[in-house]
């Protein structure tokens, strides 16, 4: 849904935009600004002129027309929010105002982003909060509020839903307006009153959420001024709200709306023309209804196949129609984000989620044994009925199933979810100040969330990295339970919440962590991916490949250059996997630092 306005992550994982964490290979295109706009790394690169300007207004004020400042405090540099177009494209010809944006990131310097805004001089500034922004909004506010006092502000974005417009308005008493929903609904009445408050109270609506009724035939953002395609991607929405009932979503249970396929065809057409080539769907569950799903995914590969497209799924919502479509896409089109959050029945019955564990992890193996797109599963700690021993059993089920990444997050109490109101109730204590995590639950307690944290860091230095990915799948196959024990090690080894380990140190440290145990396989495995990698042939897990001549004819060249076997100066190790041999091709002139070709023959005897 959008929250005046919402371009930020699906509430499926509550507290995805922690700083653009969706790992993505972006083109890094760049495309034509939107004009009039303006962000501080292009101030910063121009104070290094000779006369800075930083407070210089950055456009000409036109005489007889008000000034709004848009302030945009987006995740990263490469998120951009789609509140500003969509809203300007809602509000449509108000000759009586200049919009003035301003964009920035969360990690930016606040005084900063004060003082131009305050060198703007506008007569309204508006702005919106997510989980992610909010302390850096509120900080921003409250010194720009100092330095134009008479500069009206409004705000809205999801943080403002429930009771949050009401905290808002204590925390900022000298907001003029708080939006509670869909701010398109509201603003360009807004504008039209401006100032003029009189009989609407200061939250808008005074009651429940926005909602903008005519959204399925608006005009698109990507057609409005403000649409930005200078980015490595940009969102877009085919549809807002959710049938599902998770009580820890703003989303839940909220109407479902749909644009035609042919409205979305027409925007898609748009974004490619604008040059745009990565799109991040904000729609909260693709694939349902799923015949819907199917054919937006058929439409993507029929006329949109060199668009990629990144997606949020429930794997239980499979029908075979989409299983065919997702089979059929094209090498790369997609990225899918699978919601699991537990895989437990009674955890999923106790946030009204209702999932069933065996459909997910059916659907989910499916989606992670198509090799043409990548799949990552979400979970959640923290959740109501959860155990720390259920969490390592759901963690160990994703293990098995293949996914790309298992993203671990912690549950956040969000303003405006039935989960916030009955958490006091439910036992669940979480921190007041956004992100509002679970610091304790009925079943989990403060060190079991602690623990979990952890948990999530050593996946993501793991299980998460490509080149460990299939060393812990192996090590899972030879011993389901390792999780706990597996923490515990790395724990002892000066794992925590912040400290960096290269590649090489975690190798070292899972290779250290296999010694003394029969495990053979995921020995092997680990001096292939080592080798692989490109470390020392002769130290650490490499030290199993032995010299060797030239492969055989007959042998199989599973990755690299062919040509680097038949080079005088390329030497060759050998190493035994599993039921393959393989020779690994050395050759400087061919590849610095990892291997110039790898050839692979079935290992006898096996
Ligand atoms: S209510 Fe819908 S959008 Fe929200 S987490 Fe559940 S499935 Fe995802």
């Amino acid at each position: 849904m959008f929250h005046f306005s919402n371009g930020a992550a699906c509430p499926s994982a509550p507290e995805r935009n922690k700083g653009g964490t969706i790992r993505q290979k972006h083109s890094g295109k760049t495309g034509k600004k939107a004009f009039g706009q303006y962000s501080i790394l292009q101030h910063r690169a121009r104070s290094k002129r000779k006369v800075p300007r930083m407070f210089d207004s950055r456009k000409k004020e036109s005489p007889g027309k008000r000034r709004l400042l848009w302030l945009s405090v987006n995740s990263s540099y490469s998120h951009v929010s789609l509140a500003l177009p969509l809203i300007h494209a809602a509000c449509g010809e108000l000759p009586d105002w200049e919009w003035i944006p301003l964009e920035t990131t969360a990690a930016d310097d606040r005084a900063e982003t004060a003082a131009r805004l305050a060198a703007m001089r506008g007569d309204l500034l508006c702005t919106t909060l997510y989980l992610f922004n909010r302390n850096a909004v509120i900080d921003i506010l409250e010194r720009f509020h100092t330095l134009a006092p008479d500069c009206r502000i409004a705000a809205g974005g999801p943080e403002c839903l429930g009771a949050g417009a009401e905290e808002l308005l204590k925390r900022l008493p000298f907001l003029l307006a708080v939006f509670r929903g869909e701010g398109e609904a509201l603003f360009p009445e807004f504008l039209k009153r401006f100032p003029a408050m009189e009989n609407a109270g200061r939250i808008l609506p005074p009651g429940g959420n926005a909602v903008f009724k005519t959204w399925e035939h608006s005009i698109p953002p990507a057609a409005d001024p403000f649409f930005r395609t200078d980015r490595p991607f940009v969102q877009m929405e085919t549809s807002r709200g959710c049938p599902m009932g998770c009580a820890y979503c703003t989303s839940c249970r909220t109407e479902l709306r749909f644009k035609s396929l042919d409205a979305v065809a027409e925007e898609l057409a748009l974004l490619r023309e604008k040059g745009v080539r990565e799109i991040r769907l904000l729609d909260r569950t693709f694939n349902l209804p799923q015949e819907r799903g199917a054919e937006l995914l058929r439409l993507f590969r029929q006329d949109f196949p060199d668009l990629r497209f990144h997606l949020e799924i429930h794997p239980q919502y499979l029908n075979a129609a989409i299983r065919k479509e997702l089979a059929e896409a094209p090498h790369g089109q997609l990225h899918l984000e699978a919601g699991v959050q537990s895989l437990e029945d009674d955890v999923q019955k106790a946030i009204g989620r209702n999932s069933r564990a065996e459909e997910v992890l059916s659907g989910l193996r499916f989606l992670c044994s198509c090799p043409n797109f990548e799949t990552h599963a979400d979970l959640l700690a923290g959740l109501p009925g959860q155990t720390m021993d259920s969490l390592f059993r759901d963690v160990s089920l994703l293990i098995e199933t293949g996914a790309a990444e298992i993203q671990l997050e912690t549950l956040k109490v969000l303003p405006g979810t039935p989960l916030r109101s009955q958490a006091a109730e439910a036992g669940i204590l979480f921190s007041p100040e956004a992100p509002y995590d679970v610091m304790r639950t009925g079943t989990m307690s403060a060190e079991d969330i602690l623990l979990a944290r952890k948990l999530s860091r050593l996946l993501d230095l793991t299980c998460n990295h490509p080149a460990l990915h299939e060393v812990i799948r192996a090590v899972h196959r030879e011993k389901e339970d390792f999780l706990p024990e597996f923490l515990s090690f790395f724990l002892s080894n000066g794992l925590d919440l912040k400290r960096i380990f290269d590649l090489k140190k975690r190798f070292l440290l899972v290779e250290s962590y296999l010694s003394g145990r029969n495990w053979k396989l995921p020995r092997e495995v680990l001096a292939y991916q080592w080798l692989r990698a490109g470390f020392p042939p002769e130290a650490g897990p490499g030290a199993a490949a032995r010299k060797a001549e030239r492969p055989p004819e007959d042998a199989l060249l599973a990755e690299g250059d062919p040509a680097s076997r038949e080079e005088r100066e390329t030497r060759f190790l050998r190493l035994d996997c599993g039921d393959a041999c393989f020779w690994f091709a050395f050759n400087r002139r061919y590849a610095i630092n990892r291997p110039a070709g790898i050839w692979k023959t079935p290992r006898k005897g096996i």
